[in-house]
This record gives structure tokens, C-alpha cells and sequence, in this order.
């Protein structure tokens, strides 16, 4: 394991060339409640106690991985961005660098990218594709979604759209569309996107194989440490059934294969492992 410089929070080698860089794009608050979803207040009270603030909120890193393989370079997750209004930012209570600058310093050209892959179109993972001004931030770059996911993002669902952005999808929506993924797909050797469903109807996992390891990012089905409980969805998740089913699966085939993981808001102990206990697993942080 290697840390390049303060900007990643941490790397490691997978084996057969492929390397990865967690960058760590800032962070926001979310309600503490509406993240621990229908879980009640009593299990979850004691796990929080350290970041909850005022206003009962959690503070939620946008972790983004930088992956390097023989064949290019793929950026999973491009956080909040650049563009979110100044009122908006206030009231969720951003902070920290976004994408492009943490990037840079992390020694990465976002001229660099080869393909940039997103979890889901919520406005913390796909808020990061445009600059400040509104040109491509990473130009080079194919730009994967799942098309479920685009169609549900553009849609009119009172519901749905709640969490979506819509007028700044639609600025991207061309190049989302000509890239979008039907189903499972290999973004380049080694690196794929998965469909789960769940969060949102089109939310996809990314899966890294290396020859010595293999690194799996669930995106919001696994964004805090008590995601591990496949039963603990947040009450943003739009097809709860669907998280826990798509997690009891993933989950069980990461503990039995030993993949990495890395959660998707995680501010402390963003990389881990899955581990069975009794009907549900745990994760064990490796950093
Ligand atoms: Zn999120």
C-alpha cells in the first residue's frame, strides 16, 4: 500500500498493474435520520453520537476512486461539484475541495480520465461532470450511468425526482445518454459496473479485479459502516426491498471471495471488509 501525497486518503496496488486512489471530494450533512431509514432511533443513537450536530444532521464524506489499470484510468463518483448554488451549499452544509481540485492534488490530470463512472444521479455522486463555468471536467471521458437510472433521473415522479438535479442533468444528458450502460458492462479490462437497483432504479456498483485483489465499491447501498446489515436501507432508498436483496447478494459474494470495500460516504474508515455475523454481516475497517 502506497499513499501517494495528503490529497489520498489512501491506495493500494491490486496486482497485474491495476492501482487505485481513494480521493476524498469534500464533504456534506445529511439527516441523521433520514440516512438510518427505518432502522429505530435506539440502535443507531450510540453509533453516531461523535458527528452528530446540531441540527441532527451526519457528516457524509464524497469518496471518489481514481482507478488505474494498463488500459486508462476510470474516476468512480464525482461528488457534489462545483455548480451547486451558494444557498444550497449552506443548507447542506458543504465543505472541502471538489473533484477537480482534489484531483490535481492528488496528482491526477482530469484530462487524464478515460471513463467516469457514477453510482446513481443524485446530486452528491453525479454533481462533479461540469466545471464551475459549465465545460466538461474531465473532456476526454466516457460517462457511465446505468439508462434505467437516466430515464427515472429525467422523469417526473414527485417521489424520484426529489433527489436528482434536474436542470444540470440535462446539460449533460447527450453524453450520459450516448454512454449509457444496459446492464452489466466492462468499462475497461478488469473494471465493470453492476446494476443493483435499489437506491435508485438505476444504481450500479463498480468491480475491480486485480490479480492479487479484487475492490468493490456498492455506492449508497454501502455508505457508512451499519450499511453492512443488508436490512439497514436509508429512507432515501427508493426501492428499499430491492437494496436489501441486491446487498444480502453482493454482500455475501464480497465476504466470500474477500473483496476490498469502500464506502461511498464514509469520512473515518472509508475501506474495509465484509464479514458474516449471524443473518447479517459486519464491516471491519482495514484503514
Ligand atoms: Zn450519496
Amino acid at each position: 500500500m502506497t499513499t501517494l501525497n495528503d490529497a489520498v486518503h489512501w491506495s493500494a496496488e491490486l496486482g497485474g498493474g491495476a492501482r487505485v486512489a481513494l480521493v476524498q471530494a469534500g464533504t456534506f450533512r445529511s439527516d441523521a435520520g433520514a440516512l438510518l431509514g427505518p432502522v429505530p432511533r435506539i440502535l443507531w443513537d450510540r453509533l453516531v453520537q461523535d458527528e452528530i450536530d446540531g441540527e441532527h444532521r451526519l457528516l457524509q464524506a464524497l469518496n471518489c476512486l481514481l482507478v488505474e489499470t494498463p488500459g486508462g484510468r476510470v474516476l468512480v463518483e464525482t461528488g457534489i461539484g462545483e455548480r451547486l448554488a451558494d444557498k444550497a451549499r449552506g443548507m447542506r452544509g458543504v465543505e472541502g475541495d471538489p473533484i477537480v481540485p482534489t484531483l490535481r492534488r492528488a496528482g491526477f490530470d482530469p484530462a487524464s480520465v478515460d471513463v467516469v463512472a457514477v453510482s446513481h444521479l443524485h446530486f452528491d455522486h453525479a454533481g462533479g461532470i461540469l466545471t464551475a463555468g459549465g465545460a466538461r471536467a474531465f473532456p476526454r471521458a466516457s460517462f457511465v450511468a446505468q439508462r434505467a437510472e437516466w430515464e427515472i433521473a429525467l422523469g417526473e415522479n414527485p417521489r424520484l425526482v426529489a433527489s436528482y438535479d434536474q436542470p444540470e442533468l440535462r446539460l449533460v444528458r447527450d453524453l450520459g445518454l450516448r454512454d449509457a450502460a444496459d446492464g452489466e458492462r466492462e468499462l475497461l479490462p478488469g473494471v465493470s459496473v453492476i446494476p443493483t437497483g435499489g437506491h435508485s432504479a438505476g444504481h450500479q456498483g463498480v468491480l475491480v479485479r486485480g490479480r492479487t485483489m479484487t475492490l468493490a465499491f456498492f455506492g449508497d447501498l454501502c455508505m457508512r459502516p451499519w450499511s453492512a446489515n443488508p436490512r439497514w436501507v436509508t429512507a432515501f432508498d427508493d426501492f428499499p426491498l430491492d437494496s436489501v436483496a441486491a446487498k444480502a447478494s453482493l454482500f455475501g459474494r464480497a465476504a466470500d471471495e474477500g473483496w476490498t470495500v469502500v464506502l461511498s460516504h464514509e469520512p473515518v474508515h472509508p475501506v474495509g471488509r465484509l464479514v458474516p455475523d449471524r443473518d447479517r454481516f459486519r464491516y471491519e475497517p482495514v484503514v
